[in-house]
Order: structure tokens, then sequence, then C-alpha cells
């Protein structure tokens, strides 16, 4: 049974501010949710978004404040090892909050794999592979700095694929800033954007054209949202791959852009998703309608990341990598593991539930009071 749920909030600074369209952000917090079982199980998830309100309708603190005051007691002493029937009743009974509902079903499999003594992603399916390729986001806005940077990951051998947020500046000098990185780079990388909805279609038509001309691999989400007609000219207009990110909130999102030709790649988001399975169920759309899949992050911490990791080494076919790079942005860990980086790719936990522990002195210490 279901015993208790505890939210807590953990401000943990960034290692360089992370600048987006939408905010520029030098703290993350990550909303993490403990559930304890009377079988003495203990599981993990993490709700944590980005931007705060500036990126999306749900908050650190009205993410805590809906779980404690709604959530926890809706589900508090159900069958904590009937996960499907605990989540059924929480998406019958509330509305939205899809970060919430992921962080509750990411800790129930994470109790489930362990009361098991499976690995979260056989709960998932069965993964088909042990580790997922990882980008790395430039965003200092600073182009020689971008390059220093991705000449120092090349080195290490942690990342190989860029990704660069653009959108907050003049477009031209943004094509700018990108093509200079692209053209210094050159085929040891590849080089993708994210402009977070921040362009009209005008725009992204100039926009577009000249990144595919100069060898950009992928755009990501260049107009709002809503614009799901532009998205669809977008993509029949130009060769170089459309990804939809903020235009995907879970399997009917997905299933009514599938169905328009709206994009050629999904960036699957477990929180945004609304949990595991909702997100499996967006890659399954996906893949039924020939669109590429990528791993997408909220920026989350060790618990979250290993979540969508253990997800996405589900996935038959996983072309455009993944960016769950979310801890090696933060100057503090909440494991007493860190997850492991290593030959440009993120390994998949393989001991039960997320394979991950948290570590709970650290935790206490800094913890939001
Ligand atoms: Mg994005």
């Amino acid at each position: 049974m279901i015993r208790e749920i505890e939210t807590t909030l953990v401000d943990v600074p960034t290692i360089r501010p992370h600048k987006l369209s939408v905010a520029t952000m030098n703290t993350q917090t990550l909303v993490l949710v403990r559930v304890r079982c009377d079988d003495g199980i203990e599981g993990w998830g993490e709700a944590t978004t980005i931007g705060g309100l500036n990126y999306g309708e749900e908050s650190p603190e009205s993410i805590k404040a809906n779980i404690d005051a709604h959530i926890a007691p809706l589900i508090m002493n159900m069958d904590a090892s009937k996960v499907a029937l605990v989540m059924k009743k929480l998406r019958k009974t509330i509305q939205g909050n899809r970060f919430a509902k992921c962080a509750i079903e990411t800790a129930l499999l994470d109790a489930q794999g362990q009361r098991l003594g499976v690995p979260l992603s056989e709960l998932l399916g069965g993964r088909v592979r042990d580790s997922v390729p990882v980008a790395w986001t430039l965003a200092s806005g600073d182009t020689a700095k971008d390059i220093a940077e991705a000449e120092a990951m090349l080195e290490k051998r942690r990342h190989r694929i860029f990704k660069l947020k653009i959108g907050a500046r003049a477009l031209q000098e943004d094509v700018d800033h990108v093509l200079a990185i692209k053209r210094a780079l050159g085929d040891r990388a590849s080089v993708r954007v994210d402009v977070n909805q921040a362009w009209n279609e005008l725009d992204a038509v100039r926009g577009i054209a000249q990144l595919e001309a100069g060898g950009i691999d992928l755009v990501e989400q260049p107009v709002r949202a809503e614009n799901r007609a532009a998205m669809r000219r977008l993509a029949a207009r130009f060769d170089v791959a459309l990804m939809a990110d903020e235009a995907l909130h879970g399997p009917l999102d997905a299933f009514d852009i599938a169905r328009n030709h709206g994009a050629d790649v999904f960036a699957v988001k477990i929180a945004q998703s609304g949990g595991l399975f909702p997100a499996k169920e967006v890659a399954t759309v996906a893949q039924l309608a020939g669109i590429g899949l990528y791993g997408g992050t909220m920026l989350e911490g060790g618990i979250g990341t290993a979540a969508t990791a253990h997800l996405c080494a589900t996935f038959t076919d996983l072309s455009w990598d993944t960016e769950l790079f979310g801890p090696l942005l933060l100057t503090e860990e909440v494991l007493e593991e860190p997850l492991v980086y290593a030959d440009f790719a993120l390994q998949v936990p393989s001991k039960p539930g997320l394979g991950v522990r948290v570590d709970a002195a650290r935790l206490r210490r800094m913890r939001r009071r």
C-alpha cells in the first residue's frame, strides 16, 4: 500500500547561465517525489520543469502544492503494486498536471521494479540498448565561447551532437552564430537548433533555408506550438528535419501531428507527456507514422534523467539520439552515485527500478526550507 508521498524542492545552481528564447536559467529547481510503500520499498520520481512559468503552465511550487493537497490524498493507501490502476484513478480524477502525474508514475514504477527485481526499462517493454547518445546544448550565446565548449566536449568524448538555443536575438544574428559554429566543427559534430517557438512563419522560412544550406541537421519547434498548420507547411517545404517539442503534450497531440504530417521528429518528454507510459504511446504513434524519435529533457536531475533513459532504451529506433544532459548542467548531485556519461553516451542504469539511489543526507542539506 502507498503509505507516504513526500515532495521536495531542491534549488541547484547551474554550471553557467542557460539561455532559452523565453528565459535565462542560473538555477534549476528539482521537484523530487518519494513514495513510501508498506512493504518498506521507496520509489522516487521527478517533476522538474524549466524556466518557471515562462516555459509552461506548471511551476515547481504549483506541482508541489497539487501533489501535497490533491494527488497524495487521492491515492493514499491504494495498492502500490497496481501501478496502472493507481494511474487510471489519478488520470481520471485530476485534469492536467502532467509533470506531477509523471513523477508519481515514475516513483511507483521505480518501487515496482525494485519489488520485482527488474530494471524499469523491463517494465516499459524491455530494453534494446544499454546506453543512449547524448547531445549537449551550447547556450552561452557567444560564438567563440560556444565553439571552445564544443571542442572541449569532443576532446573529452562526452558529446558530438550540439544543440543551439536560438530565437531571443535578431534572426540573422542567430543564424550567423549557428553557421559559424557549424563551420568550425564541420563533419566532426551534428549541429542542431532549438528555436523554442520564437519565430513567425516568415522568419522560419528565411531562417530554416539558411540553416539547411549550412548543414544544420535539425530544427526544433521553430514556431508557436499552436500553429500546427505552419509546422506542416515548413515540414513539407524543407528537407532538413523539423522536430515538434512544445507542441507535444501527450499521445493525442502526437496522433494529431502525425496524422497531419506536422513534423519529421518527435521530442519525447516523459513529463510533457504526463508520464512514462503516455510517453511510450507518443513514441509508438511516431514509429507507426514514420516519425523519428529523440529523447527530450526538462533539464531534470538524475532521477528524471534515469527515468527517460530507461524509456529511450526500449525504443527500437532512436535515430535522433537524446539530450539527457540535465545532471551535467547542475553544480550538485542528489544521487549517491552520479549517472555515468562516457563515449558520447549515457549508460542506462541496470539495477532494479530506476537503478539510482538518493543520498538522503545530501538531500536534507540541499532542500528548500
Ligand atoms: Mg525544445
